[in-house]
């Protein structure tokens, strides 16, 4: 029998201090040549390591090889300046330094197709491995070349379709774009965003995802939230194209959020990562926190669709912290497991 609830979080856990520097977004590399390819890969081993001995199911790579979510990628293609970068508003919201784009995009070989196969000769678990969205990484660079979002989301979109269709070759077993832009530009997401993110998964036989959060737990990000009033009616927005939409699954922000859960009604039918850890706050949940909310999103989300997941990703914040919103997750989830189990 299929596991109810299988627990993953949304991509990224904290590197060793040996690598980068800890609590830090953007954080250089310690090492380089030889040893920071090693380096790398002894991470994502204790990464993978931390996940098990959680009892997480669904496995990342902690996103242990790349220095940012979003950047990394685009630096791996050619058609874009990443030593003269610019530094932007992104997300309607803060200051970020960014590659620019100075020519047409394109990919000439793949950026994490080997770290792919690495993770999957590590484990037998089903691994997930996380792309960004086409719309966040217009919003994560300068355009110097094509003037048009959406044409160069577009572009964007036929790269990350290659890239994962060689992810899904090295046995990937769902393939996630991350989309924090989608909680901002809701008219671009309904004419064009949900659209070039259908062009990303074109011809994939293996499970896809969409993340769409309120961010990591910056300065920035928690001023923002402030804002947002006393119901965050941001999802409703998209909800209803991305229900229509051919991705599988669609990972949400519930934790400490002031997301009304019902609006998962909307999405019903699609498989839903419940975020029910908050990235934004150093203290761990209960075990009983993290129940009540996989209970609450129950209510609109079936039972062998639900997925306990993370709010967002968990890079920013200190090892141990991590390390124990991992088991709180896993040990929250559980206690629903054994619920559902015992109603059956
Ligand atoms: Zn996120």
């Amino acid at each position: 029998m299929k596991k109810l609830l299988p627990t993953s979080t949304v991509g990224s856990l904290p590197k060793p201090l040996w690598l980068a520097e800890p609590e830090t977004l953007w954080s250089p590399w310690k090492l380089e040549g030889d040893a920071l390819i090693e380096g790398k890969q002894d991470a994502l081993r204790v990464a993978l390591q931390e996940q098990l001995h959680a009892g997480v199911d669904i496995i990342s790579d902690g996103e242990q090889t790349r220095q940012h979510f979003v950047t990394t990628f685009i630096e791996h293609l050619s058609g874009v300046d990443f030593e003269n970068r610019k530094t932007v508003k992104i997300r309607d919201r803060y200051d970020a330094s960014v590659p620019v784009v100075v020519d047409a995009v394109a990919r000439q070989k793949p950026v994490f197709v080997e770290d792919a196969r690495f993770l999957r000769q590590q484990t037998r678990q089903p691994i997930k491995w996380a792309l960004p969205g086409p719309m966040t990484m217009v919003d994560t660079l300068y355009d110097d070349h094509y003037n048009s979002r959406e044409q160069l989301a577009w572009e964007f979109a036929k790269i990350l379709n290659q890239e994962a269709r060689e992810l899904e070759a090295a046995g990937v077993d769902i393939i996630q774009f991350d989309e924090p832009a989608f909680n901002v530009f809701f008219d671009e997401v309904n004419d064009w965003g949900i659209a070039a993110l259908e062009r990303a998964v074109e011809g994939l036989k293996c499970e896809t995802a969409v993340h769409i959060c309120y961010g990591y737990g910056i300065k920035a990000n928690t001023d923002w939230k402030k804002t947002l009033g006393s119901e965050w009616r941001q999802y409703e927005e998209i909800f209803p194209k991305l229900q229509a939409s051919k991705i599988d699954i669609i990972s949400l922000e519930c934790h400490n959020s002031r997301v009304p859960v019902d609006l998962l009604e909307l999405i019903r039918g699609k498989k839903v990562m419940v975020g029910a850890i908050d990235v934004a706050t150093h203290s761990i949940e209960t075990p009983e926190e993290v129940a009540d909310t996989l209970r609450n999103a129950l209510q609109f989300v079936d039972a062998d669709k639900l997925y306990p997941c993370t709010n967002c990703g968990m890079a920013p914040l200190p090892r141990s912290v991590a390390t124990a919103k991992l088991e709180a997750l896993n040990a929250g989830a559980e206690i629903v497991r054994q619920e559902l189990l015992a109603a059956d």
